[in-house]
């Protein structure tokens, strides 16, 4: 994909190869990156700094007979080949590191209400943060929201507009404390969206007072 026009930070990029982020910013992060070149090539920059202060460590002996140990559990492990079954979303509609998440493609996704016509569904991630798929009915807003800690919007299919730009297929929107946003899905096509977020979102809760202004539209 080529078009991509927003893109991770590098303050990101470098706390995924570190491997400090929760796992559904690793989750949000990895999409992208299976999407987007440009991004994939910034992380090869930061991995190979981790790489040479590896290099560089002082080593630390590993119990007598070690080598040997592993070389055995290797000779003695079964072939995964004789397992036959073809890998679950080989021909997915969503990028490598989101279908085991899903189970399979867009079409298994569990889709629940929020309001407004917008639907959800939460990903199984560790606790420190929340993965969720948005599903943006065209034309429709997310209710205006603004954000505790920060929020990664991945787009998948679709787009979404803000009041700071427009997101097509691939961008990744990086929303912190300071943003406060309405994205509004286009006219044209539902928007679905891979999002993760490590605070609440300001809307929880607030859902019911905001609705009425976006009634009125
Ligand atoms: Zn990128």
């Amino acid at each position: 994909m080529t078009d991509i026009k927003h893109h991770l930070t590098d303050a990101l990029l470098m706390a995924y190869s570190a491997g400090t982020l929760p796992e559904a910013f690793n989750l949000t992060i990895a999409a992208h990156l299976s999407m987007c070149d440009d991004c994939r090539a910034r992380l090869g920059a930061f991995d190979t700094v981790g790489g040479s202060v590896l290099e560089q460590c002082n080593r630390a002996p590993m119990d007598q007979g070690s080598l040997e140990a592993t070389m055995a559990r290797i000779m003695s492990a079964p072939t995964q080949a004789e397992d036959g079954k073809p890998k679950p979303g080989a021909a997915s509609d969503l990028p490598a590191p989101l279908v085991d998440y899903v189970g399979g493609s867009l079409e298994s996704v569990k889709w629940r209400p929020v309001g407004m016509g917008v639907k959800q569904a939460i990903l199984p991630t560790s606790r420190e943060a929340t993965a969720r798929l948005l599903f943006i009915p065209a034309g429709a807003a997310v209710p205006d929201h603004g954000h505790r800690g920060t929020e990664l919007t991945l787009v998948l299919r679709g787009a979404f507009q803000d009041e700071t730009d427009h997101f097509g297929p691939g961008d990744i929107e990086v929303a912190n404390e300071d943003l406060h946003h309405t994205p509004v899905a286009d006219i044209g096509a539902d928007c679905i969206c891979l999002a993760a977020t490590d605070a609440p979102l300001r809307f929880r809760g607030l859902i019911p007072r905001i609705a009425q202004p976006f009634l009125r539209i």
